[in-house]
């Protein structure tokens, strides 16, 4: 996506570009798969309307193509789903007033008593959430997702998701009529028709087929004098170039240059990255949810979240027909890794039907797709290592580190689209190009 995006940005200023990209197939973490007549994403997506020229850009790349979705998403707990964002009603109902009281409690001391001064993530949400919130729903999940102790996580993982969510709000929120829901994190969204790939897709069709090389991995950059000379493709064929704008993993970028950047550098940019496998099940029923997400946090589910993606657009599966989609994080060395793709499938299946989601006999079969570097790590001390090799990168007058994995940072299409953007801005003017 990053990529894509600085090429179609060089294209529109009407400077030459090459992309090269590894794969067989451009879109990256950020594609939709298609199985038979059904259609999934990489990880379920939403577009966030959160950047006035990200969103222009992306209605105009998509035309008339990208629309509203607004449903809510549930989370399981205690052997049941509810809304998120919480309603006091259905949470009082689910839980107990006590429950309730509680929580609420929690918050509003949360708010009236401290401020979010400092800490790691865990430390951080305890304070913002209360203890019971925080420890059912938020860290639960996060060590999950990122497979750390949340202790040891950054409070960058939260990213935007939980911008706009404060103790306050919950409470507000849930104590809120009926039909004003919060809009925070959870609410209204864009999707585009066809599946998020779609994005990417006009993004590459922007770029032009020309100017777009598939099964080109760049095995080694060349650098002299403070700036970068040349790039070496599926170890051969070397290019020679004016600028380089890099979305490669950063830590595996920095491996690549010639002459090789010290060692000290590379000791900071010991990064990590987390893998994904989405488990889809295709189903002969209509519809299961009309949630947008299912959120699972509870260790005892090998899952953290589950999409039916024809709630996001209806052509995801053939009539009558839907599917569920699992996301399942590892790391490199776990025992997922190996699993066969039967057993994975069989897991979810046999858990889903074990909390009566499905039913056993309406799969019609499953599929699954890795995802490698689906999350960059983002631990404690994250930002000083990030900042040394940073430091280190900045010598290069005529490079551009974009996208999530090459910056090492939780970013979203509509940070990486006007990010690629400016960065083939800077690098025009740094030609002394307007
Ligand atoms: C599960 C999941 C859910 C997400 N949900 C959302 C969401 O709801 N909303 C949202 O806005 N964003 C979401 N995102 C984020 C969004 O998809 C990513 O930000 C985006 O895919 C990252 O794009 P990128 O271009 O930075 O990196 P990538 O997609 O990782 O692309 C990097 C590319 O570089 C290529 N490459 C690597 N090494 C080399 C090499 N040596 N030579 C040549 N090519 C190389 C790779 O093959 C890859 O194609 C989600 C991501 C995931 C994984």
């Amino acid at each position: 996506m990053a990529g894509l995006a600085a090429g179609g940005a060089a294209r529109r200023r009407g400077r030459p570009f090459l992309i090269l990209e590894r794969a067989g197939r451009t879109g990256g973490n950020c594609v939709t798969f298609a199985h038979g007549p059904f259609r999934f994403d990489s990880g379920a997506h939403r577009f966030h309307e959160h950047d006035r020229e990200a969103t222009l850009q992306v209605r105009r790349l998509l035309s008339d193509g990208l629309k509203r979705v607004d449903v809510p998403s549930q989370v399981y707990a205690r052997g049941r789903f509810v809304t998120f964002p919480f309603k006091a009603a259905e949470l009082a109902a689910a839980f107990g007033w006590r429950f309730l009281l509680r929580v609420a409690g929690e918050m509003a001391a949360a708010r009236l008593g401290r401020k979010n001064r400092g800490g790691d993530f865990a430390a951080r949400k305890t304070r913002a959430y209360g203890p019971t919130l925080a420890g059912s729903y938020l860290l639960n999940y996060s060590q999950k997702l990122w497979g750390l102790p949340a202790g040891r996580l950054s409070d960058e993982i939260a990213g935007n998701r939980l911008r706009g969510l404060n103790g306050w709000g919950l409470v507000r929120d849930a104590f809120a009529a009926a039909g004003n829901p919060a809009t925070h994190l959870e609410g209204a969204f864009a999707y585009p028709d066809g599946g998020i790939g779609a994005i990417s897709d006009s993004l590459a069709a922007e770029c032009g087929r020309e100017n777009v090389r598939t099964g080109a991995e760049v095995r080694r950059v060349f650098h002299e004098n403070g700036r970068i000379r040349a790039v070496q493709v599926n170890g051969g064929e070397v290019l020679a170039c004016a600028a380089v704008l890099s979305s490669i993993p950063l830590d595996r970028f920095l491996r690549l240059l010639d002459p090789a950047p010290p060692a000290a550098v590379l000791a900071a940019a010991a990064f990590a990255y987390r893998r994904l496998a989405l488990v889809a099940l295709f189903l002969d029923r209509e519809t299961v949810s009309h949630a947008a997400t299912l959120y699972f946090p509870e260790p005892r589910f090998p899952f953290t979240r589950i999409c039916e993606p024809r709630n996001r657009w209806r052509g995801m599966a053939p009539e009558g027909r839907t599917s569920l989609v699992a996301e399942i994080p590892f790391s490199t060395g776990s025992g997922i890794e190996s699993l066969a793709e039967e057993r994975l499938v069989e897991t979810v299946r046999s858990t889903l039907a074990g909390i009566g989601l499905i039913t056993g006999n309406e799969v019609l079969g499953g599929c699954v797709r890795r995802l490698d570097d689906a999350y960059p790590v983002l631990d404690r001390g994250v930002e000083d290592r990030r900042r040394e090799v940073f430091s280190y990168l900045g010598r290069f007058a005529n490079l551009r580190c974009i996208g999530r994995n090459g910056t090492f940072r939780y970013l979203h299409i509509h940070h990486l689209l006007p990010d690629a953007a400016r960065a083939v801005g800077e690098l025009l003017a740094g030609e002394g190009e307007s």
